[in-house]
């Protein structure tokens, strides 16, 4: 596996929900979605997609935030209310977890972007990728594919 430097460190705002990645995303994408919006108060939200196997709290206890939906649960830190992955159903096995929260996010690049029909004048993401909308699920095992081979990894 080509230069992912692992394992990554990182932690919320207040520091007190701190978390490990120990096994490479196997996904890097950007989201322009209404709902992404408004979780992370920015123009679009970033996610790694990782293995649950290889992803762990080390520190603080997580609790259930945004909608509140039982086949997707976005998990946030008790005290600072920091958005920092989503797992559920739809999901099963891994975890989108946000890369702005790791100690070193100097080299994170998403490889596609969703929904870009929905997004704010002026964001932009340097993704290589674009749909307007979700990518058609025949697309994933090319977008898997691309990432493994061209993704963007720690300098
Ligand atoms: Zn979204
Ligand atoms: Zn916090």
């Amino acid at each position: 596996m080509r230069g992912w430097r692992l394992p990554w460190n990182a932690a919320c705002l207040c520091g007190e929900v701190k978390m490990t990645v120990t096994a490479p995303p196997v996904l890097s994408a950007a989201c322009h979605c209404r709902d992404c919006q408004k979780l992370t108060g920015g123009a679009y939200s970033l996610t790694l997609m990782l293995p649950e196997t290889g992803f762990a709290v080390v520190s603080g206890a997580p609790v259930i935030g945004g909608l509140h939906r039982a086949e997707l649960q976005h998990r946030f830190c008790p005290r600072c209310h920091n958005w920092l992955y989503t797992s559920g159903a739809v999901l099963p096995g891994f975890v989108n977890f946000r890369p702005t929260l790791l100690e070193d996010r100097s080299w994170i690049v998403p490889y596609f972007e969703t929904k870009t029909a929905e997004r704010m004048p002026g964001a932009t993401t340097g993704a290589k990728i674009a749909y307007d909308h979700w990518p058609p699920p025949d697309d994933f095992g090319k977008l898997l594919e691309g990432y493994a081979r061209d993704g963007a990894r720690p300098a």
